[in-house]
């Protein structure tokens, strides 16, 4: 078969051609399968690292000078992470 890009002979078989490197397969179908879900890893991590935060917000706020508002904020970063959480499953069942 001849390439696609450059035009240039090669096997019937090849997955690229040897001279520009262009593929024969078409790259349109290859590309759109990875672009459809978002990122689970991201949504995932941030959660971790706001349970993270509120735990040492926690702990710090036994030392600190105003326990109270440090608590406050670990709450809020706790309802933070359970919003997400639930806005995840949410999404995932449609
Ligand atoms: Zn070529």
């Amino acid at each position: 078969m001849l390439c696609k890009h450059c035009g240039t002979e090669i096997a019937d078989k090849a997955i690229i051609c040897f001279r520009c490197g262009a593929g024969t397969t078409d790259p349109v179908r290859q590309a759109a399968p990875l672009k459809r879900r978002g990122n689970p890893l991201l949504s995932f991590v941030t959660v971790v690292l706001l349970l993270l935060l509120a735990l040492y917000l926690g702990q710090a706020s036994a030392s600190a000078d105003a326990p109270d508002r440090l608590q406050t904020v670990a709450g809020l970063l706790v309802g933070a992470a359970i919003m997400i959480l639930i806005l995840r499953v949410a999404r995932r069942r449609r």
